[in-house]
């Protein structure tokens, strides 16, 4: 917050800068118009006088004919080009030309044009840096939290398996009236499945950074792999309505774990958000004329809200507090999904689900 708002009196103290610098410019350009237009009153002056002279010799040298302003004229084309002598009724004067006029207001109107573009390009690029070092700022802001967030979350998330398979050995090692020690020994190994995916998570989005999360690409077939996915899944948490529709074979070109990695967050996360008992469903469906399959992921739980839809797959970011306090997870999933299907030249985006829940649609190109 102290960062953002020193940042913000920095924008208005460069505005107000930028705002004083274009009305001394301003004034400085006027000044000098001014300048230019008194020059020219003087030589206008100094010419009357010397005009006045040359008539004064004229009658001195009892001159009575009007020959004095042939040589008026005369002087004033040698010494003062861009002066004129105008002869009317009224009298005799020295104007400025109107060259002399047009090249002063044409010279003033070019300055205040040149002002205005460079002003407006100047702020226009203050403006831009601005907002995109204030955006920046933001981000990077937001970030950290995330990411304080994110090592209390992986903390917990790490805790709570350990202590799980810490309190089974224990029980298994006092025996304590434990006549079948196969649902405790899952338990035990649904634990380590849990640590070992996270971990997993954790290890793949450090590895995105560098590009090298994904190995060598290889044909690979989605129909099998997605029905283990719903196997595994239904043999940790059997309370659930798993539900699958697949082609006889999807073939697509990729690297099979990552891709695993991908359906297995997806289907986590449906349950994650979801009550027991609700349905979760795969589904695999081929689109001939986009000549890609488009794989679903729906669950009836309680769905992402709109403004979320498009954040839910930045790196840390999970929907708000209240939720983070009662689930568990690290924000993590999504990023590294997102990733892997980029990596795939594959899109992932979500829905609502009818009549309620989300449905995380993914469109692979199929091989
Ligand atoms: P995590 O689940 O560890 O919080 P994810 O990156 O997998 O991290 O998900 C980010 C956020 O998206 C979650 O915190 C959750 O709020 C929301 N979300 C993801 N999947 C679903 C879903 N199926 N239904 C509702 N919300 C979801």
């Amino acid at each position: 917050m102290k960062s953002k708002g020193f940042f913000l009196l920095l924008i208005l103290f460069a505005s107000l800068s930028f705002v004083w610098w274009t009305v001394q410019i301003y004034s400085s350009d006027l000044n000098s118009n001014r300048a230019q237009n008194r020059i020219v009153e003087i030589e206008v002056a100094l010419a009357k006088q010397q005009v006045r002279n040359i008539w004064l010799d004229a009658r001195l040298q009892e001159k009575e004919d009007l020959g004095w302003i042939d040589s008026a004229r005369r002087f004033l084309v040698e010494e003062y080009p861009k002066l004129n002598l105008e002869v009317s009724m009224e009298g005799i004067d020295i104007l400025p030309s109107e060259e002399l006029t047009i090249e002063l207001d044409k010279d003033f109107s070019a300055k205040r044009r040149r002002r205005i573009f460079e002003g407006s390009l100047f702020f226009a690029v203050l403006l831009t840096s601005f907002i995109w070092i204030y955006r920046s700022l933001v981000a990077a802001i937001d970030l950290n939290r995330q990411q304080n967030s994110f090592l209390l979350a992986v903390t917990h998330e790490l805790k709570t398996p350990v202590a799980g398979i810490k309190l089974i050995l224990e029980t298994l090692k006092r025996g304590l009236g434990v006549v079948d020690t196969s649902e405790i020994i899952r338990q035990g190994i649904n634990e380590s499945n849990r640590l070992d995916e996270l971990v997993e998570n954790i290890l793949i989005a450090t590895r995105l950074q560098d590009s090298s999360a994904i190995g060598e690409k290889n044909q690979v077939d989605l129909t099998p792999l997605a029905e283990s996915c719903v196997i595994r899944m239904n043999d940790i948490y059997p309370n659930y309505n798993w539900r699958i529709s697949v082609p006889e074979e999807a073939l697509v070109s990729g690297d099979e774990i990552a891709l695993r990695l991908v359906i297995m967050n997806l289907l986590d996360n449906a349950r994650k958000y979801s009550k027991e008992e609700t349905k979760i469903v795969l589904d695999i469906s081929t689109q001939p004329k986009k000549h890609k399959y488009l794989i679903t992921i729906s669950d009836e739980g309680k769905g992402v809200p709109e403004r979320e839809k498009s954040k839910i797959f930045n790196k840390f970011y999970r929907v708000d507090e209240e939720i983070r306090r009662r689930s568990k997870g690290t924000g993590l999933g999504l990023f590294i999904v997102k990733e892997v299907l980029l990596m795939h030249k594959a899109s992932v985006w979500v829905e609502d689900n009818d009549p309620q829940g989300s449905k995380f649609c993914i469109l692979i190109p199929q091989l």
